[in-house]
């Protein structure tokens, strides 16, 4: 039976050295629930490792997670990696990880890259510096991802930096692409006005949420799927089997 599932696919944890230390998996999983999200995905840059502690948690809440990250190809361009479950995730994820140049974090500079557990215990901090450009194109992250079964989605189209039209000014029509991702702070149908060529892809929003209050965004995604996995997505995006997504104002 198909039904609507509300989604926000792009969230990072304390592990991207850019979030707020307070986007540990409890209380991720938290501000997933007061929103009512039926999915979630972790995205963070070039890495995977706090996935799992979510998946875990959110699972005992009901709420699915799609395991995914947020890979910064070559061309500085941010593009949304999934994968249909963790091992796969952690099979690209490593693959990418060994693209990423050795640079050591610097914590006083770009925040603590922290790896923790279900019960937000700190299990490692991770050293190499994941803000950074790995050294793959985005034509081969997207090979390695879809390869390993996954699906793509350029990340925040509509952001005048680290963006595939920014960096590219591409038509990835060549990418083979799932969707494009635009930010849930801005309205679908004016974001359309500005990128015209947007019109021909399905599109979804994502908070991007980096601090707990991310998480409140005026435009909301929702999946008419059967079941709240990647298959499911992928149908959604290609807007086949009565399989669909639609993005709207949230509710107040
Ligand atoms: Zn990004
Ligand atoms: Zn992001």
């Amino acid at each position: 039976m198909l039904r609507w599932l509300k989604a926000d696919l792009h969230v990072h944890t304390v592990l991207s050295p850019c979030a707020e230390l307070e986007m540990g998996p409890r209380a991720i999983v938290q501000a997933a629930m007061a929103k009512g999200l039926g999915l979630l995905a972790i995205t963070d840059h070039n890495a995977w490792a706090n996935v799992a502690p979510v998946v875990a948690l959110a699972a005992r809440m009901g709420i699915a997670v799609l395991p995914g990250m947020e890979v910064q190809t070559k061309e500085e361009v941010h593009v949304l990696c999934f994968l249909p479950g963790l091992k796969e995730l952690q099979e690209v994820g490593k693959e990418i990880g060994r693209h990423l140049p050795p640079l050591e974090n610097r914590p006083e500079v770009f925040g603590d890259q922290i790896i923790v557990d279900e019960e937000e215990n700190i299990l490692s901090l991770e050293d190499k510096l994941l803000l950074s450009s790995v050294d793959l194109t985005l034509e081969q992250v997207a090979q390695i991802t879809q390869a390993a079964g996954g699906l793509i989605i350029p990340a925040h189209v509509d952001r005048p930096a680290f963006s595939l039209l920014s960096n590219l000014g591409m038509d990835p029509s060549g990418l083979n692409v799932a969707a494009l991702e635009i930010s849930a702070s801005h309205d679908p149908k004016m974001v359309c006005r500005e990128f015209p060529e947007l019109e021909h892809y399905t599109l979804v929003a994502s908070s991007d949420a980096h601090r707990l209050s991310d998480f409140k965004t005026p435009f909301v995604t929702f999946f008419y799927i059967a079941a709240p996995t990647l298959a499911e997505i992928a149908l959604a995006c290609a807007g086949r089997d009565g399989r669909k997504v639609v993005i709207v104002p949230e509710s107040r």
